[in-house]
């Protein structure tokens, strides 16, 4: 199968590298036959040909089998006209990639901030306050005066629905259990139509047991409370906002790996930004995106009935634990590797 990877900005090159070495240790073990294409997006992308995402860049990833995105730089591409649009948007638009499936798990080997616990986040990831996907023409946002500033939030019933039912499906593989995130108590209309979707799959998996929490409420139950939680579903910038909580909460963002998947495409992505702060240095934690692309081959292995590539999935999950326990990862989870090293770690321990 062809892989699109796509390494973007900051930290982006070092855990791109980091997890192609995994994904190719995976293809020699497993027999993936996997086809890696490399192309620029972001800087490297503006530089190569003017574009962050080149159109044709785009189509290759509609051609793909999947899509490994590294992080962009995404607050400094201002300028569509000057060809910078944000390249996570355009392809999670482009590739209708409704569902951001995030996990946050502990690991033993670092100490626990809130004991031990296994969630997901599945945010919605297509419509909500992102301006920048929630409109067929034009921008969400809007500068009325110089002084008054106007954002267009969009909830409907289809993406609603069909978030509800990816997490649904998700819990019903899992403890069976799904919390809706909500501010319906504000938001009565826009919050309360996705309450509504979501209760209304709800009657279709009976045996899923479904409740409902208020967004703030929902910050100080999952600090002091994260093994309440099973799979929670929420709109998008609630889900973003909540799966970075999540993901600290389980030791580091540098462990919060994502999945954007639509019924047709799926695409492996880390859920922190390209951490400008610490890029260059070799100490980003490339296990995020390496999750990531685990998270991808499973997704592939289900879709094309390909059960190596579960079992690829399932081995590189199990190498990732065994390399935090070991302390052979970067110091953000207790280790004392760099990235390339904590990548070269889990590569040798799959093959
Ligand atoms: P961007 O503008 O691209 O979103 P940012 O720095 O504002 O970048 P993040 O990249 O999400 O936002 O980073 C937030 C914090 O988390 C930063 O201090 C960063 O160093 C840290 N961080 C993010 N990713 C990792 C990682 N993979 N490993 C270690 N630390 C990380």
């Amino acid at each position: 199968m062809k892989l699109l990877v796509l390494a973007g900005d900051g930290i982006g090159p070092e855990i791109t590298a980091a997890t192609l070495a995994v994904l190719r240790a995976a293809d020699a073990r497993f027999g993936l036959g996997l086809t890696l294409d490399e192309a620029a997006i972001g800087h490297a992308g503006l530089q190569a040909h003017g574009h962050t995402i080149h159109p044709d860049i785009v189509e290759a990833a509609r051609r793909a089998d999947g899509v490994v995105l590294g992080p962009t730089a995404t607050f400094e591409f201002k300028d569509p006209a000057r060809g910078e649009v944000n390249p996570s948007m355009r392809l999670r638009k482009s590739l209708d990639l409704f569902a951001n499936i995030r996990p946050a798990r502990t690991y033993a080997g670092f100490p626990l901030r809130c004991g031990e616990f296994d969630l997901v986040v599945a945010r919605e990831n297509t419509e909500g306050f992102y301006a920048d996907r929630n409109m067929e023409e034009g921008s969400g946002e809007m500068l009325v005066t110089k002084d008054v500033a106007i954002s267009l939030r969009r909830i409907t019933r289809v993406c609603s629905e069909r978030i509800a039912r990816a997490a649904f499906e998700l819990a019903q593989r899992r403890r069976k259990r799904v919390t809706i995130v909500h501010k319906a108590n504000v938001l009565k209309v826009t919050e309360g139509l996705f309450i509504e979707e979501c209760r209304k799959v709800a009657r279709e998996f009976p045996e899923v047991v479904v409740d409902d929490v208020i967004v703030d409420a929902m910050m100080a139950h999952v600090v002091r409370h994260p093994q309440r939680f099973d799979v929670i579903v929420t709109t998008n910038m609630y889900g973003d906002i909540l799966s970075d909580l999540t993901a600290e909460l389980a030791g580091s963002l540098g462990l919060a790996a994502s999945l954007n998947a639509g019924a047709q495409h799926a695409m492996a992505q880390a859920a922190h930004g390209s951490a400008p702060d610490i890029a260059g240095k070799d100490v980003a934690n490339p296990l995020s995106l390496i999750l990531s692309a685990a998270m991808l081959l499973g997704w592939l292995g289900v879709r094309k009935k390909q059960k190596n590539y579960e079992d690829a999935a399932k081995a590189i999950d199990k190498a990732v634990e065994q390399a935090i326990a070991a302390k052979e990862a970067t110091v953000d989870v207790g280790g004392r590797l760099g990235t390339r090293a904590t990548g070269e770690a889990v590569a040798k321990r799959l093959a």
